[in-house]
This record gives structure tokens, C-alpha cells and sequence, in this order.
């Protein structure tokens, strides 16, 4: 427990800008607000909303910490000067650094505060197992006419494709881009649970699916959600190899921030054991903090228990995601 606040800290606002929404989320911010005296006034929009609302703000927004979720829209939004860094022991002592923003000499802007893994999601009856061990794959002629995925440019496709890209180069990231295309069973369309539910119909051969997609369809009673997950295999590609991929829902201090102080409280309150327990669960996620264990069975029930985790670190994302656009465009990916 943090000892009491001065007076002057009880009458204190933090406008707390997130695309997040789940239940538990709360829980957390009114503990936040009971060990701090701080409250906090939310703004709730998805992504895109909350994006265009500090764009047109500017400098009068009142906006002291953002969330969004996936390294590309907080890459985006970082470019576009949204952000102000800062410096926090506490921050860099509980998250990895493979799972916030470059450093710069000012500090960091955004930072990580749960992970999701990007699997792959397979017909067993149409596909081998390791026939899909690796994102690599999905490229293989093998799979010709099999691949489903939602839209090239999805924030989520973003972040897993600039990364794959990083480590094979531009020559050979194309290549693959290329061959990811070549085996599509449809045209680019839906999202992440699209295309298990594609999977499991048959139109599909094989997919890719942010972790708490299945986890959701896991916990679902709906009869037709049973079918589909008892359907569909998942792997966690890449497990002798890079890792597999995983990305983030993150938090920064908005750029012009009157509450900065408030503002890197709340982001260090984030990372702590407690914080992160809920925030992972309230969304199937993982905690991002070090140490910091959850124990969800929807994510037992296809081994997302543990895995080997990609620590290529997220950065490399704002620095290809310009690049792997136009590769996309090259590629024809929708
Ligand atoms: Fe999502």
C-alpha cells in the first residue's frame, strides 16, 4: 500500500483515453483510485475513435494516458507525435524491453501491459501438423488454396508480418509476402474469429488467430462454438525456432499531458502484480510484467499454457511498418 496522499492529490482527474472495455478493467481503476486518491475519467472509443479524437484535439486535448491495442497502432499513433515519453525506473524493472516503444534520450513512449500470441489455427482432417509448425510455411506451395487470414493491412497482420520480415530481409520477406497470397482460399475478409469459424467450416485450411479469439470461443455455451472449437487444431508456431509471435495492448502519457506525474503513476500501477492479473484476464490475455503468472483454463484447453515467446523486440514494428505496407501492395494482399 502507497502511504496517504497529500490534500491536493485527492481532487485530482486523470482522463484516461482506452480502447479497452472489458468488466474487470474496473476493478482496476477503482483500486487505482482508492490507493492513489486520483480518479479517473474515462473516454471510451475503439482505436480508429480514439486516434481521430487526439488528432483533432491537438494540443488542447485533455487527454493524460492513452491504450490501445497492438504494436502497430501504438507505432502509428507514436509517429504521428501523439505520445510523450518518459523515464521510469519501475516501468523498466517490470515490463521487458522487447515489449514497449525504442528509447530515445527522452524515455520511452508507449509500453506493453498484457500479450496476446498470434497462432496458427488448422484443419486437421485437411492439413499435416507439421506442415504448419511455422509462420514460414504458410508459404509453402503446399498450402495452395488453404490460407485464410483477415486483411493484410490489420494492425494485428502488420505487427506479425514486420517482424517475420525483419529477420528474413526485404528480398526473402517479399518472397514470402508473395506466397502467403498465392495460397489463399478466399480474398483477405472478416476478423481473427472469421476465420477459425472458416476453418471449422471447411472453407479454410489453415488461419491465423489472436490467442484470446479461441479463448473466447472456449468459453462460449453456444452449441455452434463447441463445433468450431472441437473442430480446429491450434499450434504455436515457430516453437523451435524465433518463438511465436506476440503483441501487446498498451498504455502512454498523451503528449500534452497536464497530469504527467498522475499519468506515470497510473502506468506504473499497470504494471504491478495486481494490475496485471486483471488486465491479462479481462481479455484472455497474458500479463507483460516479469514474473507475473495467470492460471486460465480457456487457454489450457489448447496449450496456450506456456510457449516460447518471440523476444524480437516490438520497435521493429514502428520501423517497418511504412515498408511492409508497400510490400503488401506489391504482393496484391488485400
Ligand atoms: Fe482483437
Amino acid at each position: 500500500m502507497l502511504p496517504p496522499q497529500p490534500a491536493a492529490a485527492q481532487d485530482k482527474t486523470l482522463n484516461l483515453y482506452s480502447a479497452r472495455h472489458y468488466p474487470s478493467d474496473e476493478i482496476l481503476y477503482d483500486t487505482f483510485t482508492k490507493v492513489t486518491g486520483i480518479k479517473i475519467n474515462r473516454v471510451d472509443s475503439d482505436d480508429a475513435g480514439i486516434v481521430a479524437r487526439l488528432r483533432a484535439e491537438g494540443s488542447a486535448s485533455p487527454a493524460d494516458v492513452v491504450l490501445l491495442v497492438d504494436a502497430a497502432r501504438m507505432a502509428a499513433a507514436d509517429a504521428q507525435g501523439m505520445f510523450r515519453p518518459i523515464q521510469s525506473a519501475k516501468l523498466d524493472a517490470a515490463i521487458p524491453p522487447e515489449l514497449r516503444a525504442a528509447r530515445t534520450a527522452e524515455g520511452v513512449t508507449w509500453t506493453g501491459f498484457s500479450t496476446r500470441a498470434r497462432v496458427i489455427v488448422y484443419d486437421p482432417l485437411r492439413v499435416k501438423a507439421e506442415d504448419v509448425a511455422t509462420y514460414e510455411q504458410l508459404a509453402d506451395p503446399k498450402l495452395k488454396g488453404l490460407l485464410c487470414t483477415r486483411s493484410g493491412s490489420h494492425p494485428y497482420n502488420l505487427s506479425l508480418f514486420a517482424t517475420v520480415i525483419e529477420r528474413l530481409g526485404d528480398e526473402k520477406g517479399q518472397a514470402w509476402l508473395n506466397g502467403l497470397v498465392a495460397n489463399m482460399a478466399r480474398a483477405p475478409k472478416g476478423g481473427d474469429t472469421d476465420q477459425i469459424r472458416a476453418v471449422a467450416s471447411g472453407e479454410c485450411g489453415v488461419a491465423l488467430t489472436n490467442t484470446y479469439y479461441m479463448a473466447r470461443l472456449v468459453k462460449s455455451d453456444k452449441p455452434e462454438d463447441r463445433r468450431v472449437v472441437e473442430r480446429v487444431r491450434v499450434v504455436f508456431p515457430n516453437q523451435a525456432t524465433t518463438g511465436t509471435h506476440v503483441n501487446i495492448a498498451g498504455a502512454a502519457v498523451a503528449r500534452h499531458t497536464k497530469n504527467l506525474g498522475a499519468a506515470v503513476q497510473f502506468m506504473e500501477f499497470l504494471s504491478s502484480p495486481f494490475a496485471q492479473t486483471y488486465f491479462a484476464d479481462g481479455n484472455n490475455e497474458y500479463p507483460a510484467a516479469r514474473g507475473v503468472k495467470i492460471d486460465n483454463p480457456a487457454l489450457k484447453a489448447f496449450g496456450g499454457e506456456s510457449f516460447k515467446a518471440d523476444t524480437i523486440p516490438l520497435a521493429v514494428v514502428a520501423k517497418n511498418l511504412t515498408k511492409v505496407q508497400q510490400m503488401l501492395d506489391r504482393a496484391g494482399y488485400k
